[in-house]
Parts: structure tokens; sequence; C-alpha cells
């Protein structure tokens, strides 16, 4: 977008103000905050993008348009530069897929990507960092409610809690909009694995 100097004026369809808020991530693809949420209206997003502080993760269906350019209307903005904060990152479907380079840590394979818990849930393990990894489909069946020892499947990486930076240098491997659809997969664990 280095060549657009023009902000858009108008829009395809009428936007109402306050409608259509976009979810700001750190560099790291975490949100800015969670309380409150990191929102910002659609024109400060848009306008972000042009500044080239942003990249476009997400969109909606709606296209902003002006006189010589039309652009998706972003729903998730990463921001380019990183803003410094004191904490780990958040266990998301998306860190985590991140984490593990969004492969199988069995077979290396990126079709069908689901989460397994290395030591099953039914012989009490947890829902966190060190259990959780990134497996496709057809590992998962195979391993069932097995350990990788039972199943004779070998981990190809010991999951661990990555720091911001592991998850930066990941993160700068896979371009904005791979594999990502909407904001829950940045926010919270989803309890639907939990049960
Ligand atoms: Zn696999």
């Amino acid at each position: 977008m280095g060549h657009i100097t023009e902000m858009p004026e108008t829009v395809a369809s009428p936007l109402k103000d306050g409608s259509h808020p976009c979810l700001i991530l750190n560099a790291d693809y975490q949100p800015l905050s969670y309380y409150p949420l990191s929102l910002w209206s659609w024109q400060d997003a848009v306008k972000a993008v042009f500044l080239e502080r942003v990249n476009i993760v997400d969109h909606y269906d709606q296209e902003v348009r002006s006189a010589n350019m039309s652009m998706p209307l972003p729903s998730v903005v990463a921001l380019k530069d990183f803003v410094p904060q004191n904490r780990s990152p958040a266990f998301t479907r998306f860190n985590l897929f991140l984490r593990d380079g969004f492969a199988c840590v069995y077979c290396g394979s990126g079709n069908e990507l689901t989460f397994d818990h290395v030591h099953p849930r039914r012989l009490g393990g947890k829902t966190n960092w060190e259990n959780i990894v990134a497996a496709c489909t057809k590992c998962n069946l195979k391993k069932g409610g097995r350990t990788p020892q039972q199943a004779g499947m070998v981990l190809t990486r010991i999951p661990n809690q990555p720091n911001i930076y592991e998850l930066q240098a990941q993160g700068r491997r896979f371009p904005p909009g791979y594999l990502h659809k909407s904001w829950m997969d940045y926010l919270y664990w989803d309890l639907e694995l939990e049960t």
C-alpha cells in the first residue's frame, strides 16, 4: 500500500460510527489489552493502516473506498512495532499454533490442525502450555486417549510456555492473515476444549 497517499473519504456502504470495531494486537499477536479489550473505531484502524503502523490480520466483508483505491475494512490489526509489556504470552489457540509453527508436533503436517493433550485428560492431563500441542486430526485420532509412549508416537518438541520474543520470531515466519478467521483465536482458550 506504500504508493497510496490519500486517505479514503467515502465508503462502499454507509458505516455507522461505533460499528465495525477493530481488535488491536501487539506485534506478538496478543491483544494490546484485555480489560478493557483493545478496540479501535474502524476510522482509526483505517488511518493506522495508511500510516503503515499496522498490518491487517483479518477483515470484515465490507470495503472502504475512495476515488482511487479500495481496501477491506480491517477487523483485526497487529502493530508493526512491539509495545513492550511486562507479561507472558496469553494462552490462546492462536498463540499455541504459533508456538508450534502451525504444524503437528508428531508428524509435521499442517493439515487439519487440532489440539492434543499430551498427557490425556482422562489421566489428569491439564489444559496448559506444558500439556497442549498442535496435532493434526490423523495423529490425534491415532493417539486417542493414550500417552505418546503408549501410542508409540514421538513428540518432536517439548511443549513449554513460550516468551514473547519466541512468539514474535515465530510470527515473522507467518504472514498476517495466515490461518485465522476470528477474534476468538486471539482471546481466550475455548471453553469447549476444557469440558
Ligand atoms: Zn500429525
